[in-house]
């Protein structure tokens, strides 16, 4: 038995069976490239969706995770630790919010901010209490939790998963004018995606983030951005949002904020919003402990001074035009912004999963995502030549 098989079997063994994962087992990574167990190279096109913009092992940040690990790793909030601070800070520097509240994964980011809104929308508003709305979208991915699934429009995530929590109203993506018609006295929010990766790469149409800021705006309702997936350069910005006039009113992030190495999660708002927190109200253990924040300063310093926003911008439009120009038969739309890319295989060439085998056999990884789009997201580190190498295979397989 070799190696692969063996510890496929154990981990279908002793596992919950909650994902399906490619029939790779990785065991060392550097840069855009992991290997497996066998000792075959691949490329990293999925990065963890996103969770590794820096790249595998990026030296700054595993070595800003071994020093503080050496030094101090944690404290609750119980005490101040001194990292923290300076982290806050640069978060907020580089966003334009006032103030952050540290988690550890982005669906408790999420959560967060719902709790922050839902108590705005009490405390500030002056909605009657317990009846706080908030706006979502459909095809919608905002994480894994109770609440969070409660508000999915995806039958699988909620399916025997109930009571579910009530509270949020479904309206189309895209569409500012059942943004307009759903909001009640009793909204206090709107949280959507600036893209929707999870749903299969889902760019709205330009102008509709601003439309949102503005409909928010004259309603008195937040706008709260996940970016937990789009933020920190993905898209060829640092945020996503950035692409139009739509601050909003509480940014979320997560992902490569821990550099591929921690879970790092934050909530970034107003001085008037966060203020609706007061000792007690809501915390975390491991939220902004000093290795995350460690790890978090030095996943967002590699984003800004390696310029991988701008890199993404040059080489998400090199490979959009490359995919675009195989012309192949199997491909309907190439969509996508950056490096956040999806190539939505025609219904006729079957689903995306097939592709993505064979990516594999290639040496690349990808995963499909619902059913008919192959995503594309590598390291923003990725060269130009490591992308031509990727490139003559995809356009291979888009071939067959
Ligand atoms: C991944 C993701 C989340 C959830 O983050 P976890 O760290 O998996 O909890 C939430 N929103 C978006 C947009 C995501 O891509």
């Amino acid at each position: 038995m070799t190696d692969t098989s063996h510890l496929i079997q154990l981990a279908e063994r002793y596992s919950a069976r909650n994902y399906h994962p490619l029939p790779v087992v990785i065991s060392e990574a550097e840069g855009v490239w992991v290997w497996d167990v066998e000792g075959k190279k691949y490329m990293d096109m999925l990065s963890s969706y996103s969770a590794l913009n820096q790249g595998h092992g990026h030296p700054r940040i595993v070595g800003a995770l071994v020093e503080q690990a050496k030094k101090l790793t944690l404290t609750s909030r119980a005490f101040h630790n001194d990292v923290f601070g300076p982290f806050c800070e640069l978060l907020c520097k580089t966003s334009g919010q006032e103030q952050a509240l540290l988690m550890n994964t982005g669906a408790e980011a999420v959560e967060t901010a719902v709790k922050a809104c839902r108590k705005w929308g009490h405390k500030r508003k002056g909605i009657p209490d317990g009846k706080a709305e908030i706006i979502v979208c459909e095809n919608n991915f905002h994480g894994r939790t109770t609440t969070v699934i409660s508000f999915s429009s995806e039958a699988q995530y909620r399916d025997g998963f109930g009571p579910l929590s009530p509270g949020f109203k479904i309206i189309p993506y895209d569409d500012l004018d059942a943004l307009r018609g759903a909001i009640t006295p009793n909204t206090a929010g709107f949280l959507v995606e600036p893209i929707q990766g999870e749903a299969g790469i889902i760019v709205p149409s330009e102008g509709y983030l601003t439309g949102a800021r503005e409909i928010c705006r004259e309603n008195r309702v937040l706008l709260m951005l996940d970016e937990i997936q789009t933020g920190l350069g993905r898209t060829g910005r640092l945020y996503c949002y950035q692409y139009e006039k739509a601050e909003p009113d509480i940014l979320i992030v997560g992902k490569a904020l821990g550099g591929g190495c921690y879970p790092v999660s934050a909530i970034l708002s107003s001085e008037e919003i966060m203020s609706v927190f007061t000792p007690g109200d809501h915390g975390s253990t491991f939220g902004g402990n000093p290795l995350a924040c460690a790890v978090g300063i030095a996943s967002l310093n590699v984003i800004l001074e390696e310029r991988l926003a701008d890199k993404a911008a040059e080489h998400g439009t090199y490979f959009r035009e490359r995919l675009l120009a195989s012309k192949s038969r199997h491909v309907k739309e190439v969509r996508g912004r950056g490096l956040l890319l999806g190539v939505y295989v025609h219904e006729s060439s079957g689903t995306a999963r097939p592709f993505c085998e064979a990516l594999m056999k290639e040496g690349i990884l990808a995963k499909e995502t619902h059913g008919q789009v192959i995503r594309f997201a590598p390291p923003l580190t990725i060269e130009r030549k490591e992308l031509d190498w990727a490139l003559e295979k995809i356009e291979k397989v888009l071939a067959s």
